[in-house]
């Protein structure tokens, strides 16, 4: 018998119990003008410090091949409570302005509940609001 228990991609459970950290190594991760806030608030880091701009965007910084605050060791999220949207909302992705599970690089995206793809969804559309593009439409059933 199972104890009922749903276990997630969004919330990390299964990355932790697959020891996954792939989708933070060489990360391009997007980052929103209210993660940027979030982050130097709360780790008193500077901007430029976990941060670079590409022209458009400010994305992720990474350090020997993995995002910057990537723990190697323990293959953990450092700053896991207060990670970018995109982090928050990943394996969901935007594709053809539409949200998508990312079964080309999320080894367990397979695993995502319907629940999950829209939550995910709106955690996409909350970032391309505040990055003043068009949000992707909710998946259809
Ligand atoms: S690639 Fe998928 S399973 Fe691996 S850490 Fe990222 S979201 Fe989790
Ligand atoms: S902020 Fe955390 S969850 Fe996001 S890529 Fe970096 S280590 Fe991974």
């Amino acid at each position: 018998m199972t104890s009922g228990k749903v276990v997630g991609l969004l919330d990390g459970e299964i990355c932790l119990k697959m020891r996954c950290y792939k989708c933070c190594l060489d990360t391009r991760m997007i980052l929103t003008p209210s993660d940027i806030e979030r982050i130097s608030q709360k780790t008193g880091l500077k901007r430029e410090d976990f941060a670079w701009f590409d022209g458009k965007y400010w994305r992720l910084k990474n350090v020997y091949g993995h995002c910057i605050f990537l723990d190697p060791t323990t293959g953990r999220c450092k700053i896991y409570e207060i990670r970018p949207l995109g982090c928050q909302a990943y394996p969901v992705i935007e594709k053809n302005g539409i949200c998508v599970a990312d079964y080309m690089y999320c080894p367990y995206a397979h695993l995502l509940s319907k629940k999950e793809l829209i939550k995910g969804c709106r955690i996409l559309r909350k970032i391309f609001k505040e990055l003043k593009e068009k949000p992707p439409e909710y998946p259809k059933f």
